[in-house]
């Protein structure tokens, strides 16, 4: 498991957190000094990062991929690396919710469960941690407190806030919306076949970028109902995601017996 991997909202932890990742960013903090002209003529210093790419960007860029993982699926990990790639990012921290605030009235598997699964299928990928912040903060799940505590956990870099386009698409809803602007940029992810309209939304200008995403057509509403008739549910899942959802039998709400397992 990754140093950030247990991302607490202690000082202490928040800062060996911070250092663990700038640990990671290291190597890139700074890599090129460059000189520019300040309004009075003098020459001031630029600071750049470059990325592993061999980009330069002025701070280190972390993608925050938000999201229930109720279970985590292969969609999830294809979007998470498709916006790494494309927006140049450093790492990817996903924060599974606490408590979902839109499925207040609805039934969702426990977060320690959904938090060891997110584990388990980021494990093998270096450049995916995942944090407890949302899990651990009592009370309902809202994205401006997973915001500020990302900047507090990682000052001085650029925050992109990944999730479904579906759940982009109520942003006007959620709590402080006006605010998150200045926190992350947002990337909207969508499922083939299902393009969300977010022009009808009066978002402020470069704000909010979409990405289709051809493996989102895997849905964990679909991996569920589909464990939860023992269908198989094996490649779209990670290994140990099966294995962990056989073990602890989840989903299986609607199998008649206790001894049937998930397909796999
Ligand atoms: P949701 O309503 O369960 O999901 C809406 C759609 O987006 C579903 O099709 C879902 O597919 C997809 N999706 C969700 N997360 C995704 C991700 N990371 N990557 C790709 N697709 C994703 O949404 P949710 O999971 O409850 O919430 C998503 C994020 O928005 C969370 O971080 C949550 O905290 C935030 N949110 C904040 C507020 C607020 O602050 N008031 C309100 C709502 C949501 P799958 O089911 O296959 O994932």
């Amino acid at each position: 498991m990754s140093a950030t991997q247990n991302t607490a909202q202690t000082p202490q932890m928040a800062h060996a957190a911070h250092n663990s990742v700038r640990g990671r960013l290291g190597p890139h903090i700074p890599s090129s000094v460059g000189g520019a002209l300040a309004e009075d003529g003098r020459r001031q210093t630029l600071w750049l990062t470059e990325s592993e790419r061999g980009h330069h960007h002025a701070r280190p860029r972390i993608g925050i991929m938000g999201g229930t993982f109720d279970p985590i699926h292969m969609g999830h990990l294809v979007a998470a690396s498709e916006v790494e790639w494309k927006f140049d990012l450093d790492e990817v921290i996903f924060v599974p919710t606490g408590r979902p605030v839109f499925k207040l009235h609805q039934h969702v598997t426990d977060a320690e469960d959904r938090y060891l699964m997110t584990v388990i299928a980021t494990s093998s990928n270096p450049r995916f941690t995942v944090s407890r912040v949302d899990i651990d903060r009592p009370g309902v799940t809202y994205t401006i407190d997973t915001l500020r505590d990302m900047h507090r956990l990682y000052p001085n870099c650029d925050l992109f806030f990944i999730t479904g386009a579906d759940a982009i698409a109520e942003i006007f809803e959620w709590k402080d919306a006006d605010q998150m602007w200045d926190l992350a940029h947002f990337v909207a992810v969508t499922r083939p076949g299902y393009p969300s309209d977010l022009s009808k939304l009066k978002l402020p200008r470069g704000a909010v970028d979409m990405l289709e995403i051809p493996a989102l057509a895997i849905s964990s509403t679909d991996v569920r109902r589909r464990a939860s008739h023992g269908e198989p549910v094996r490649y779209l899942v990670p290994e140990g995601v099966v294995e962990y959802i056989n073990k602890h039998g989840l989903y299986r709400s609607h199998v008649s017996t206790d001894t049937e397992h998930v397909s796999s």
